[in-house]
């Protein structure tokens, strides 16, 4: 069941992405090559449907000052450090996130806000 399900690439590197198990019921969504990752248990999202939903929408993307909006939900986004000092960025209105630890080949401030900024082209993931 999980084959026939269609998802498009990476939003941020174009890559492919893969579905996976998230322990016992939960799905997650991950990009192969930078890391980017979604899961079900988001408390945004409901269910594994909808996750699907979710990563598959795109939305049109605008220009803040400093960092562009989120591409899945087009919701505004927000760079902080988290507890452990770690530098994050989160979509205020999804809660999706990436951080300096979890995107590969990113490690400062900087590189991450790049990496945020930068948008593909949607393709179906081939
Ligand atoms: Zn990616
Ligand atoms: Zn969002």
């Amino acid at each position: 069941m999980m084959k026939n399900i269609k998802l498009k690439s990476c939003p941020f590197c174009g890559r492919k992405v893969k579905l996976d198990n998230e322990g016992e019921s939960a799905w997650m969504i991950s990009c192969k090559k930078c890391g980017a990752f979604v899961s079900s248990l988001n408390p945004y999202i409901n269910n594994n449907e909808e996750l699907i939903r979710y990563w598959n929408n795109r939305a049109k993307i605008k220009k803040e000052k400093k960092l562009k909006t989120c591409p899945f939900c087009g919701g505004k986004a927000k760079l902080y450090k988290d507890y452990d000092s770690v530098w994050t960025i989160e979509c205020q209105k999804c809660g999706f996130w990436v951080d300096v630890l979890i995107i590969q080949y990113v490690d400062k401030k900087k590189d991450l806000i790049k990496y945020w900024n930068t948008r593909k082209e949607v393709n179906d993931g081939k």
